[in-house]
């Protein structure tokens, strides 16, 4: 696990799926998104969103699968 810093949490961009901490003074991102894809238009970030939870549920499968090629039966 990483560490974090008292008073602030990690959180996962939902649009590039980079980890970040929020809040930090002076930072324009948000609770859902890191300071570069806050930058973003609306309509930029929703495709990046859409394609970041496909990617995620690609790696979800590809490690269930991998644990299934590992460990028969
Ligand atoms: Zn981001």
């Amino acid at each position: 696990m990483e560490k974090v810093t008292s008073g602030q949490r990690l959180h996962t961009c939902r649009a590039c799926g980079k980890k970040f901490e929020y809040p930090v003074k002076g930072s324009a991102a948000t609770r859902h998104h890191c300071e570069n894809c806050a930058d973003l238009p609306a309509e930029t970030r929703k495709t990046l969103e859409r394609l970041n939870t496909r990617v995620t549920q690609l790696e979800h499968q590809l490690k269930s699968l991998q644990a299934k090629a590992i460990t028969p039966g």
